[in-house]
């Protein structure tokens, strides 16, 4: 069956310029860079994307889609321990997921580790390097902080000969790990404690995922970050605030080399409400068991997301919404489940299904028949299609729409009471069996009236509730997983003293439904189809553990956002003051 597609216009929305577009305007204006746009997206391969790398990567090539521009994804691989393939192949396929194309401009850091040897050498040569021998808690004691100026290393001063010839020897493998360190010869006694001879090469004996054993020592982020920007050409090097006081350094490195020097702009970094975004935190839920893995659908990272059905749009669209902004704030993640149910009213199929299936039989309806019932995939637009759903003596409802002994205002099933069937009858209550052991209510029996075949009021009579239901008969068995948020402190972070971040876990963020009934059209739905369940919430089918003729279903968010109910409630149940 065909899923109608739609496309929505909310990423056109006309915005005024921010700040990074108009510094990238007026260097156009200017010829500053020969009117050229070149944007990078650098991930370092030690973990998968999140949804705030979502902000950088929609920056990065959105600047460049912009602006006539190029935007190439390189990869920071200066640090062999902690990165992997694995890391690399899922951060590729996130970007792509999300809608960018880096074409062939694919490139890492460690593509130019000869080029940054050379400049080392090249800035030992000009006095503005040095290897030191200090350990590296020597460094740090040294270094001194805020309050208490650097001091000099007693090697600072080494001739450049001398340094020459220990960093050749450095690169040849004759010392151990730690035993040396390049330095830049910048300012020990600068308010900028990046500034106070930052460390440039170390010595790791590690195997790389690139350059294998080829070198065993490593460039620190500081060292190649601008200088690869540089020899990439990038015009505007986007990166995040707490790069602002890197830049001095990065500028430094530049003018002494006299090679091309790109504009970097910082901009915040995404925080959001009950989320973390660290990828050393999202590590550790992984490794913890606490979610299944990366692309567990409660994670924050794009695998996961993806995995939720979770939209790319829809990213897109709360990315262009959140905007960029020079200063660090928190955002609201109500904002971006907003955004998924924007994108999915506008393009989900409405479906039936049955969470909690509680069995019916219609009383006046021939045993053996099925009817198939006109049902539209979407309640106003036409132009959606539809398809039949089958109709039949026995049904099934959802538990909880039903009660034997209803509250006041009560508009779905009871006995005695008469509810509408969606595109099917209006059916009224006869008769309730119970489970002789538990009391439990095991089966309702009702009257439908055929004059309302369709789900019309033959008469005009009023009709308050309306339920979904399925074919006993005909219904597909599925799994259904209710997803929730994975913290309920919205600040995962911020516990009182002596307990841990994961104490702020929500224990009610995933619940496992089983023998749950949809209706038979999404026999065949293909994994990861995004749905809406009628009354439900918007569910798509797992990519991962669904079987032919056995699905599974994740729900991506509910109907209305449930956790700002609460919220106000808690809101104002809380004192005065
Ligand atoms: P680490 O803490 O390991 O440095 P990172 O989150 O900075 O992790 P990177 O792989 O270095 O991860 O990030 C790649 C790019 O994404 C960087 O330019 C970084 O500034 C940007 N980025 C990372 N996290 C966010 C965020 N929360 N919001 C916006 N941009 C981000
Ligand atoms: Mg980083």
């Amino acid at each position: 069956m065909d899923k109608p597609a739609r496309e929505n216009g909310q990423e056109t929305e006309a915005r005024p310029a921010h700040f990074i577009e108009e510094a990238i305007e007026e260097d156009l204006r200017t010829g500053r860079f020969g009117g050229r746009v070149a944007t990078r997206f650098p991930p370092e391969p030690n973990g998968y994307l999140h949804i705030g790398h979502a902000k950088a990567i929609c920056l990065d090539f959105g600047m460049a889609q912009k602006y006539g521009g190029t935007c190439n994804l390189r990869f920071d691989d200066t640090n062999p321990g902690a990165e992997d393939v694995e890391y690399v192949e899922s951060i590729k396929e996130d970007i792509r997921w999300l809608g960018f194309d880096w074409g062939d401009r694919e490139y890492y850091a460690s593509d130019y580790f000869d080029q940054l040897y050379e400049w080392a050498e090249q800035l030992i040569r000009d006095g503005h390097a040095y290897v030191d021998s200090l350990s590296e808690d020597e460094i740090r004691e040294y270094r001194g902080n805020y309050y208490r100026k650097g001091r000099e290393s007693p090697y600072r001063n080494r001739s450049v000969a001398e340094n020459l010839d220990l960093f050749r020897r450095m690169r040849a493998g004759e010392f151990p790990d730690g035993a040396h360190v390049l330095r830049a010869k910048m300012d020990l006694e600068s308010q900028n404690m990046n500034l106070r001879d930052p460390v440039m090469v170390r010595i790791r004996h590690a195997t790389h995922h690139r350059t294998g054993d080829r070198w065993c020592v490593y460039p620190t982020y500081d060292w190649a970050h601008g200088q690869c920007d540089s020899i990439e050409g990038i015009t505007h090097s986007l990166c995040t605030l707490e790069f602002e006081n890197h830049r001095p350094l990065y500028d430094w490195f530049l003018d002494r080399l006299g090679v091309h020097h790109p504009r970097q702009i910082e901009f915040a970094r995404l925080n959001l409400t009950y989320t973390v975004l660290s990828k050393r935190r999202l590590a550790e839920l992984v490794q913890e068991g606490v979610v299944s893995g990366w692309d567990d659908p409660r994670m924050p990272t794009l695998a996961g997301l993806r995995r939720r059905g979770v939209p790319p749009e829809a990213i897109r669209a709360f990315c262009d919404r959140i905007g960029v902004a020079k200063n660090d704030s928190i955002v609201d993640v109500g904002l971006l489940e907003h955004a998924i149910r924007e994108h999915l009213n506008a393009t989900a199929p409405r479906v039936m299904a049955v969470l909690r299936p509680l069995r019916v039989v219609i009383e006046n309806y021939p045993e053996g028949q099925v009817e198939e019932m006109d049902a539209p995939f979407h309640p106003e637009d036409p132009s959606w299609g539809s398809r039949k759903v089958p109709f039949s003596r026995v049904l099934y409802i959802e538990r909880d729409d039903f009660r034997e002994d209803p509250p006041p205002k009560w508009h779905r099933l009871a006995p005695g009471r008469e509810v509408r069937l969606r595109y099917a009858c209006l059916m009224r209550c006869t008769g309730v069996t119970h489970d002789p052991a538990t009391g439990e209510v095991v089966e309702v029996r009702c009257q439908w009236d055929e004059a309302s075949r369709g789900g019309h009021s033959p008469d005009g009579r009023r009709v308050k509730g309306t339920l979904h239901w399925v074919s006993a008969a005909h219904a597909v068995e599925a799994e259904v997983r209710l997803y929730d948020r994975l913290f309920n402190r919205a600040d995962p972070t911020d516990v009182p003293e002596g307990a841990s971040w994961l104490d702020s876990l929500n224990p009610e963020s995933l619940t496992v439904l089983t023998g749950c009934r949809v209706e038979p059209s999404l026999a065949g739905a293909a994994p990861g189809s995004r749905w809406q369940f009628e009354r439900l919430g918007y569910f798509c089918v797992d990519t991962k553990d669904s079987a032919p003729g056995r699905p599974v279903f994740n729900r991506t968010v509910t109907l209305k956002d449930t956790w700002a109910r609460i919220e106000r409630a808690m809101t104002a149940a809380a004192p005065e003051g």
